[in-house]
């Protein structure tokens, strides 16, 4: 009988929500067709679907604008002139003007530039017009939405590059057998796209120069996980402050987002990473569940991973992880947090036990296990550029 009604509740609401969607609330925008709306914070989202849980299509860096022609909920509907629309929501997107059709802008030039570390492709706008990427087996896509470029001049291309222009987009292509990070950089008279190159590596000393932020989790009134007396944060910075000794044994350059209890709000830890033109950021934490009593269902070490071109340093690195501590698997997963979302520089986030776990606290807090597990960090990033690109 109970459970009827529970799937009758079910299938009712179902219906109340797709009805809702589908009849009532999807509304226009206003008199005319469009609303400009521009992205209040850098990494605004833009989603598949209007639901603050949908994937992400794209984020757009502050100021930067798009078009919405219907709003639903909380979400305004992106029209991108692609076959499908995509949703903002309203918390990051300040409405500038309402339009009878939107601005199309024309671009006459794009130019490349290019030094040993990374390509730049500069493009003149008058407005900072949306954006997205593509991971892509060989390579990466970028489209820039709105934009007209029927004669465009194209200056300095390389060879890793291509390009096509239909639809109100441009489209760029960069072929590259390894993606190394890449980001949108606002200029004032236009945007710059930039992909950083994979290094040239000495597989005797992969780490030799490379530029690593470590990123110690929580800090100050943020203490993480507490249990057994320990706090996460402390063990976090503990951890941290050890492995930057073993990246720097191994020829590294290591940067820390804090070196001592305070707390750092997150994009200022990825803001910081881009200013150190980081190779790679690694964020160090300890796990918990959310409910403690269910400490028998998960144990070990896990590495969190947002973007495709980070899947192989988190893989290396759990890989080393595994082979050093003896701890369970918690898998190579793929998570949305802020410290994984960076497409620049490459990022990852280990959780390296779990700190509600008794037998596990107790190995996380003894410095013993905490310089194993530095060195088991260093190698898997090791392993991770030594194998970057396979000639
Ligand atoms: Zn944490």
């Amino acid at each position: 009988m109970k459970k009827n009604f529970i799937l009758f509740l079910f299938l009712f609401l179902t219906f109340l929500k797709s009805d809702a969607f589908e009849q009532g609330e999807l509304k226009d925008i206003g008199i005319a067709k469009y609303a400009v709306i521009e992205a209040r914070a850098d990494y605004s989202p833009v989603r598949i679907a209007p639901d603050v849980n949908a994937g992400r299509f794209s984020h757009l860096r502050k100021g930067f604008v798009t078009y919405a022609d219907k709003e639903y909920k909380n979400f305004y509907r992106v029209d991108l002139g692609l076959d499908d629309y995509y949703w903002m929501e309203k918390k990051y997107a300040d409405i500038q003007a309402i339009i009878p059709q939107k601005h199309i802008q024309k671009i006459d030039e794009i130019k490349f530039d290019e030094d040993k570390e990374k390509y730049s492709v500069f493009i003149p706008l008058n407005i900072q017009n949306s954006y997205s990427f593509k991971e892509v087996p060989d390579g990466l896509e970028f489209y820039l939405y709105d934009v007209d470029c029927p004669d465009i001049v194209i200056k300095n291309k390389p060879g890793s590059f291509s390009y096509d222009t239909k639809n109100n987009t441009l489209h760029l292509k960069y072929i590259s057998p390894a993606l190394f990070g890449y980001d949108v950089i606002p200029h004032k008279k236009g945007l710059v796209l930039m992909v950083k190159k994979p290094p040239q590596i000495n597989r005797k000393k992969p780490l030799k120069g490379r530029r690593i932020v470590l990123d110690a989790g929580h800090g100050g009134e943020e203490s993480g996980v507490c249990a057994f007396g320990h706090k996460e944060k402390d063990v976090n910075l503990k951890i941290s402050k050890q492995t930057k000794k073993a990246l720097s044994k191994k020829g590294a350059k290591v940067y820390m987002t804090r070196k001592k209890d305070k707390y750092v709000p997150l994009y200022d830890r990825v803001a910081f990473a881009q200013e150190k033109k980081a190779d790679i950021l690694l964020s160090i934490h300890q796990n918990s569940l959310p409910n403690p009593k269910d400490v028998t269902k998960k144990h070990g070490v896990g590495v969190y991973y947002y973007n495709n071109q980070a899947y192989a340093l988190a893989n290396s690195i759990q890989k080393s992880l595994l082979k050093q501590t003896g701890f369970r698997d918690d898998g190579v997963n793929f998570a949305s947090f802020a410290l994984t979302r960076p497409t620049y520089p490459v990022s990852a986030l280990v959780e390296c036990g779990y700190l509600i776990d008794k037998n596990e606290m107790e190995k996380l807090t003894n410095k013993k296990f905490q310089k194993e597990l530095a060195r088991a960090l260093a190698l898997g990033a090791e392993d991770y550029l030594r194998y970057l690109i396979v000639f």
